[in-house]
């Protein structure tokens, strides 16, 4: 096993693809340069894979290339049928197949620990290795679990409302304990031969239940900070492997793609305005039946209004805020709706986008939708930079947005979404309200105040259709 002994190429290799990675997660911090970010990172990880190729010692080549022939095939299948709005849950059961990898790679390593180079003299696993491998597991097992549990609520399998189970804190806190003293105690074991140690097998089932356990409470509108905390894990759980491995690119990259997950999770958490540990401890804000007002909705009257009024209002207006939402991503509308702000441009209309942080159902969701319609970046403003804008605005116009310009979040203590920063549209002269019914509801499934209010006209379709009747009339 080369571990002990690394080639001096191969560690200057891995240093330039840790370099890579680096000025990758530096060009992805901004739209603008987020493509040069994805060059960089493809380059690294050419690099890295090639030379993991050249000095494979566990497998054989024709192994390599065929695993990777399949996996390929079948992740080339899989990302041509994929819809754009089902990409959310395609990351989420990628994140399940990182923390899976992890797991599988330890059991091997404690099967088989001579292959691993990590057998010890008396017949034992070294001890540190098995601490690595504990850790390896569990991480990866709690990654796998967490993710088809976040997959299942994204994909509508499982509802996205939270499961409470009595007592979750103290399950979830005695659990974790209990793994890490299993951990403890499989490191210090006096049988630890290959496959010897059943505590080994007790830390992966705990492991995968408490990784079950952890993601089933959390819903409302903290979905966000769990894809994000997971993207974390699966970092961690490649670390984890690069260990095993004696694998250094591994170990950067995981790192890597550890620590900046969890600065995401960590800007999502304050975006949503919420404290990570309440999020990641489970169940924040998920009293069961608070549903912030939703009763009343069919006796509350509302005002519909056609393409026409949209198309009239707008191209007299000064200014207008754009508000897309998950609605946009569902009905592809980006393209339409960049032609509705170039035909209002004409009309000397001052056009913004407002992304909120959480909008859509990944981060960053509406960003690349817009830069796949080619909005100009710097029509795109964040919540904090355009929110106090809205008192200027004549028309804010909300596409297929929803829980985010939802203001039961500043004022209704029993919503779920109660204390997320929210767009201020209510203070727009006009409001246009993009969806296709009043029943429908946004992810955490509350009525919207918004509807109702006097300056508001619900424009009752679906988004691509209305905005490109929308464009007919400003061409009329
Ligand atoms: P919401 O999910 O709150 O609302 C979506 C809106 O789009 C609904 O009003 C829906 O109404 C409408 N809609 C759906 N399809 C169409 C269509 N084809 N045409 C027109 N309208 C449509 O979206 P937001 O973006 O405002 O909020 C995101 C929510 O998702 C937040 O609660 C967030 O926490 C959560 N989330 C975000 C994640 C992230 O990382 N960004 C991850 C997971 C969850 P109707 O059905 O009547 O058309």
């Amino acid at each position: 096993m080369e571990a002990h002994a690394v080639n001096p190429w191969v560690a200057v290799a891995y240093l330039v693809a840790g370099v890579c990675f680096i000025l990758a997660l530096r060009g992805l911090s901004s739209p603008a340069t987020s493509r040069a970010g994805n060059r960089y990172g493809m380059f690294g990880m050419a690099i890295a894979v090639v030379t993991t190729l050249i000095t494979h010692e566990i497998a054989s080549l024709p192994e390599i290339m065929g695993a990777i022939a399949i996996g390929g095939g079948i992740g080339f299948v899989i990302a041509r049928r994929i819809q754009m709005t089902a990409m959310p849950q395609l990351v989420a059961a990628f994140h399940s197949l990182v923390g899976l990898a992890a797991v599988l790679v330890a059991v091997a390593a404690f099967l088989n620990p001579d292959a691993f180079g990590i057998l010890g003299a008396d017949g034992n696993i070294l001890n540190v290795s098995r601490v690595e491998m504990a850790l390896g597991a569990a991480i990866g097992a709690i990654t796998f679990s967490g993710s088809v549990i976040a997959f299942a609520k994204l994909n509508g399998n499982m509802s996205g409302s939270p499961i409470l189970l009595p007592a979750r804190h103290v399950i979830n806190l005695g659990t974790l304990v209990l793994i890490l003293a299993l951990t403890a105690m499989f490191a210090v074991a006096a049988h630890a031969g290959p496959g010897e140690s059943p505590l080994f097998w007790a830390i992966v089932a705990l492991s995968f239940a408490i990784g079950f356990l952890l993601i089933i409470p959390i819903g409302g509108a903290d979905m966000p900070v769990v894809v994000s905390m997971l993207n974390s894990y699966s970092g961690w759980a490649a670390a984890a492997m690069g260990f095993t491995l004696h694998n250094t690119a591994m170990i950067v990259t995981g790192a890597l793609v550890g620590s900046s997950g969890a600065i995401l999770s960590y800007i999502m958490c304050k975006a949503m305005n919420r404290s990570f540990i309440s999020v990641i401890a489970g169940g924040f804000g998920a009293d069961a039946g608070s549903a912030g007002g939703g009763e009343a909705r069919e006796q509350r009257p509302w005002k519909r209004g056609s393409s026409e009024d949209a198309a009239f209002l707008m191209k007299e207006a000064e200014n207008v805020i754009i508000i897309p939402g998950y609605g946009m991503a569902v009905a592809q509308a980006q393209h339409a709706l960049r032609e509705m702000s170039d035909l209002l441009k004409e009309h000397g209309v001052n056009v913004k986008y407002a992304i909120h942080p959480v909008a859509g159902r990944m981060p960053g969701h509406m960003n690349v939708l817009l830069a796949e319609a080619s909005v100009p970046y710097d029509e795109v403003f964040e919540l904090e930079d355009i929110n106090s804008e809205f008192a200027q605005a004549d028309v804010a116009f909300i596409i297929g947005a929803n829980d985010v310009v939802n203001p039961a979040a500043r004022t209704d203590k029993t919503s779920p979404i109660y204390g997320m920063p929210v767009f201020d549209v209510d203070k727009a002269k006009t409001i246009f309200f993009i969806k296709r019914s009043m029943g429908g509801q946004g992810y955490a499934g509350v009525d919207n105040d918004v509807f109702y209010m006097d300056q508001t006209m619900m424009l009752l379709s679906d988004a691509k259709k209305m905005v490109e009747e929308i464009n007919k009339s400003l061409t009329d």
